[in-house]
């Protein structure tokens, strides 16, 4: 993947394209690119009765790889800084400054999707266009703890695989407890990059394991993982 900030000209040069579509004249959004691990959205709009100039449009590394998916995301946020910029009325602006928000993909979204899939095709923004699909696998190292212990796994469920997990990007007070204790019952605690791990629960005190259905890919890797990598101490 190139520098982040290459990509700022290309999100500038997709804003314009949509503003343009959706008739607006008015400035564009700040892009921020972000990377966050785990995260269910791909773009995400940001106003504030702060800074009423313009919005801010952040973008997960994961997407800039693929430019039809990122140019479907754009879209999809260029829509919400539409809705913010041009189609609050003083009304809409002081329910937003007490916090009432207006419905995230409501009445005005529509009409926004709507202008650009005339253009673009049925489908091109759509209420989910912003989170539905991930396309780069993420590279960013995180830490699995597997169990494998019988003890997280319900006696009367054998259709669930031996093996057990929850991940972390960072080991701190708030999960410390919970790994050591996994590994004093013989678990392991491994890091990858693996990201479809990051789908599942957190490690925290008293957070969830996920226990995988038996033969799944995600049980045959995680039990790979478990016999394969050599178990690290936590930091
Ligand atoms: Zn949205």
């Amino acid at each position: 993947m190139r520098d982040c900030d290459s990509y700022l000209p290309i999100l500038d040069e997709l804003a314009d394209r949509y503003l343009g579509i959706l008739g607006f004249q008015g400035p564009r959004p700040n892009f921020k690119i972000v990377d966050n691990l785990g995260s269910d959205w791909l773009g995400r709009t940001t106003f504030s009765t702060r800074n009423t100039e313009t919005t801010i449009i952040e973008i997960q590394a994961s997407v800039l790889d693929d430019l039809p998916t990122l140019e479907r995301i754009v879209a999809h946020e260029i829509v919400h800084h539409w809705e913010f910029l041009a189609r609050m009325d003083p009304r809409d602006f002081l329910l937003f400054k007490i916090g009432i928000k207006p419905p995230s993909h409501g009445p005005s979204f529509q009409e926004g999707a709507a202008m650009i899939n005339a253009v673009k095709g049925d489908g091109f923004v759509t209420v989910g266009s912003d989170r539905t699909y991930v396309v780069r696998k993420s590279t960013r190292p995180f830490y699995l703890l597997i169990t494998s212990s019988r003890y997280y796994v319900s006696r009367r469920d054998s259709e669930r695989s031996p093996f057990g997990y929850a991940w972390a990007a960072r080991i701190g007070p708030r999960n410390r407890e919970k790994i050591d204790r996994v590994l004093s019952e013989g678990g392991k605690l491994v890091r990858i990059a693996d990201d479809r791990f990051t789908h599942g629960p957190r490690i925290e005190r008293w957070g969830k394991i996920a226990v995988p259905e038996a033969g799944s890919e995600t049980a045959i890797e995680l039990a790979r993982l478990f016999e394969t990598e050599s178990g690290i101490v936590p930091p």
